[in-house]
């Protein structure tokens, strides 16, 4: 049967082969007004990706044939999937799981077992964020950086850099602070939203993304030991 799906009805991709898991995300996320896809290994989880282009994936870690950290290092790697915002479903007691899983490129996690209440409203965040730019953004015109908020585009040294949504943002929030500190509370409220609940380390691992991302230009972020970040134009 051909897929029937309106313009604006995000798709939203379910990796996770507990077949409970994924029937109560599969119908909470259609409630919610979703188009729902589901693949049950990571092999498929990979095919369908490429097939159905969704604006989101729900990724679970362990699964069989390819495990998640792998599809999602295969997702980011790749220019046609790389765009796909990943929330990873991961156990409880694996925080390094967590922390590896944002630094491939998740833009969330949620623990097990979660609440599919938070869930969906994490995913609203995502897909709600991926469609703003943060209010009142100036461009940044430096020697070796620029930002353009308009146009959505950043270069370093002439050379654009493909930035997430995520990263653009919390790029633009630090640039446009006048120098000032911004705190890991204030870029969260800030970059990911009022409705999110999660914690401050999150941060630290976009910034260290977005640094390396930066390259040369990456100096322009400086860590405020104990407090947060700041933005300098020298
Ligand atoms: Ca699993």
């Amino acid at each position: 049967m051909p897929y029937v799906t309106i313009k604006i009805m995000a798709k939203i991709l379910v990796i996770e082969d507990e077949k409970q898991i994924s029937e109560l995300l599969e119908y909470n996320l259609r409630q919610a007004g979703y188009f729902v896809e589901c693949a049950f290994d990571g092999q498929d989880g990979l095919q369908k990706a490429k097939t159905i282009k969704p604006d989101l994936i729900v990724l679970d870690l362990m699964l069989p044939k390819i495990d998640g950290m792998e599809v999602c290092r295969k997702l980011k790697s790749e220019s046609d999937t790389k765009a796909i915002s990943i929330v990873m479903l991961t156990a409880k007691s694996e925080e390094i799981d967590r922390i590896v899983g944002l630094e491939m490129g998740a833009d969330d996690y949620v623990t097990k077992p979660f609440s599919v209440r938070e869930l969906v409203l994490r995913i609203k965040a995502i897909l709600k964020r991926n469609d703003t730019v943060l209010p009142e953004s100036k461009k940044i015109d430096l020697p070796d950086l620029l930002v353009d908020p308009e146009q959505h585009q950043v270069f370093v040294n002439g050379e654009e850099i493909i930035l997430t949504h995520l990263e653009f943002n919390l790029l633009l929030a630090l640039a446009n602070a006048n120098g000032r500190v911004l705190t890991r509370d204030l870029l969260l409220n800030k970059v990911w939203g009022y409705d999110y609940y999660g914690d401050t380390r999150t941060v630290d691992v976009h910034v260290r993304r977005l640094r390396q991302k930066l390259g040369v230009a990456c100096d322009h972020i400086r860590t405020i030991r104990g407090t947060g970040y700041r933005f300098v134009t020298e």
